[in-house]
C-alpha cells in the first residue's frame, strides 16, 4: 500500500498518525475476533478525524474484504475499504471519494489485474520478495482465506523472470517467492497454451544471473510432486529450510480439516527431502482443539511432532472464524482445554528445539546484523534459515547494522542462540 501511493501520489510514510493526511488500517482475518479490534482501532483514528476533517481513512486485507460496506455502514467516518486483490486501485479510490464525497467501497475479485498494477518490489538491502501466485482454491474447513482473497490466480511465467531479472541487475542476491500456496502455481508461458509449474519456474528463477538464494513461502504438503522434491537436487540456490503447515497428526481430523492427505504421506514428503539434504531445516504449523479432537487423537499429534522432530512450529487453538465451515462441526473444544493442549505441545517443543539448538553451539555461522546497542547486537542467521536459527545475540562487540560477520556459537536455549565475533 505504502508502494503504491508513494508511486501513484507521492507520499511518505510517517510513524505519527496526528501527522498523516491518510491512514489505513490493513486487516487480518485468519483467526480471532478480528472485527472487534478493526472497530476499535478506528474508534482512535475516529477522533483524529474529528481534529482534522481532511484525514482520509482507509481499511484494507481480509477484514475488509469480508466486511465490505457493514465497515462504512457501522463506522460512516471511514473513506475507503478495499480488499487484498484491490490494493492496487488505492490512488483511484482516494481520488473518487474527493470527487463523490461519499465513502468508496471495491473489495471484488479483478484477478491478474493486481500484478500489472503493482509497482516494482521495493527491495530490502540484498532480499527481495516477489509475489508469484495469489488466493487459495483449497477450502480447508476452518480456513476464511479462500473467501478473502479468493481462488488461486498465478502470475505469467515471463512477468515473474522479467522482475527477478530487473532486481538481480539492481543488487538483489535472494529472492523469497511470495504466495498462499506457491506450489499451486500455474504459470501462462508466453502466448503459448503451455503451463509452467512452481518447479519449473525454480529452474528458471535459479538460472537468472546474480540470484544466488532463493526461499518460498507458503507451501502446501497437496502439491508437493516428485518434480519439487527433486528440484532439492538440482537447485543448490533453493535454502535449505522449509515451511510446511501439516496442522494435525491424525488422519481422522486431517479429513475433517480437508487438507487432502495423511500424515503418513507428509511424513513421507518430509523423508525423502531429508534424504536429499540432510541439514534442511524444517518448521510447520499446527492447530490444535479443532471440533471433535479427543484426548487420542490430540496424543496421535503429540506423538507425530515427537517422530518429525521438526525444528520449528507455530501452534494455534482452534478458532471459529467467521466464515469458515468446520464451525458447524459438533463437540466444540472447551478453550480451557485448547489452551492446555497448546501448552503442552509447546512444551514438548521447547524440548525439541532446545535439542536442535544445543547441537550448533561449538558452530560457526554468518549472521547479518538486524539491531545494535550498548550490550551488543541482535542478528540472524543468514546462511540458511533465519527463521530457525531463531536470533543470535552477540555480546559487546562493536558491529553496525546491516553487516555480515562470522560467529562462534557459545550458548543456545530453546529459542535463540548466543555467540561470539570471530571474523568481520
Ligand atoms: N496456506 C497455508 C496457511 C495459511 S494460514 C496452509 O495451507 O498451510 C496460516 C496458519 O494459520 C495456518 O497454517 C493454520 O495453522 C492457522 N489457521 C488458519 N485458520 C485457523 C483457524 N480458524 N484457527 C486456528 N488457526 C488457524
Ligand atoms: Fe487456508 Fe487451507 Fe488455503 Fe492454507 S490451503 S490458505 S489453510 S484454505
Amino acid at each position: 500500500m505504502a508502494d503504491v501511493l508513494r508511486a501513484c501520489e507521492g507520499m511518505e510514510q510517517t510513524d505519527k498518525p496526528e501527522e498523516a493526511d491518510v491512514i489505513l488500517f490493513n486487516t487480518c482475518s485468519i483467526r480471532e475476533k478480528a472485527e472487534d479490534k478493526v472497530f476499535s482501532d478506528l474508534g482512535r483514528a475516529r477522533l483524529l478525524k474529528q481534529a482534522r476533517p481532511d484525514l482520509l481513512i482507509g481499511v484494507g486485507g481480509c477484514v475488509a474484504s469480508q466486511e465490505g460496506e457493514a465497515i462504512v455502514k457501522r463506522a460512516p467516518y471511514v473513506d475507503v475499504v478495499f480488499g487484498p486483490q484491490t490494493l492496487h486501485r488505492l490512488p483511484e479510490l482516494l481520488a473518487r471519494r474527493e470527487r463523490q464525497s461519499r465513502p468508496q467501497v471495491d473489495i471484488s475479485f479483478p484477478e491478474i489485474e493486481k500484478f500489472d498494477h503493482l509497482p516494482p518490489a521495493r527491495v530490502d538491502g540484498c532480499s527481495a520478495f516477489v509475489s508469484i501466485m495469489e488466493g487459495c482454491s483449497k477450502y480447508c474447513s476452518y480456513c476464511v482465506v479462500p473467501y478473502t482473497r479468493g481462488d488461486e490466480v498465478s502470475r505469467p511465467f515471463e512477468d515473474v523472470l522479467v522482475e527477478i531479472a530487473g532486481l538481480a541487475d539492481q543488487g538483489v542476491r535472494e529472492v523469497n517467492l511470495l504466495g498462499q500456496n506457491v506450489n499451486a502455481y500455474r504459470g501462462k508461458m508466453g502466448d503459448t497454451a503451455e503451463i509452467a509449474d512452481f518447479a519449473l519456474l525454480l529452474e528458471y528463477v535459479a538460472d537468472i544471473p546474480g540470484i544466488e538464494r532463493i526461499r518460498y513461502t507458503t507451501s502446501h504438503p497437496n502439491e508437493f510432486t516428485p518434480r519439487l522434491i527433486e528440484a532439492y537436487v538440482k537447485i543448490p540456490k533453493l535454502v535449505n529450510h522449509l515451511h510446511l503447515p501439516v496442522q494435525h497428526g491424525s488422519d481422522r481430523i486431517l479429513m475433517a480439516m480437508k487438507r487432502g492427505y495423511t500424515a503418513m504421506e507428509y511424513k513421507s514428503t518430509v523423508r525423502k527431502l531429508r534424504a536429499i539434504r540432510p541439514d534442511l531445516a524444517m518448521s510447520s504449523d499446527f492447530i490444535v482443539g479443532f471440533p471433535g479432537e479427543t484426548e487420542e487423537e490430540f496424543e496421535e499429534l503429540l506423538d507425530f511432532i515427537e517422530v518429525a522432530q521438526l525444528d520449528r512450529v507455530g501452534a494455534f487453538k482452534y478458532s471459529p472464524v467467521e466464515g469458515a465451515a468446520a464451525n458447524a462441526l459438533p463437540d466444540h473444544v472447551d478453550p480451557h482445554e485448547q489452551e492446555d493442549r497448546l501448552a503442552r505441545l509447546m512444551y514438548l517443543q521447547e524440548e525439541i528445539s532446545a535439542e536442535k539448538l544445543a547441537k550448533k553451539v561449538g558452530k560457526t555461522m554468518t549472521v547479518l546484523v538486524d539491531d545494535v546497542d550498548e550490550e551488543g547486537a541482535v542478528a540472524r542467521s543468514a546462511a540458511d534459515a533465519p527463521e530457525i536459527d531463531g536470533l543470535v545475540y552477540i555480546n559487546g562487540a562493536d558491529l553496525e547494522v546491516g553487516e555480515f560477520v562470522t560467529v562462534k556459537i557459545t550458548d543456545s536455549d530453546e529459542h535463540d542462540l548466543w555467540g561470539e565475533v570471530v571474523r568481520k
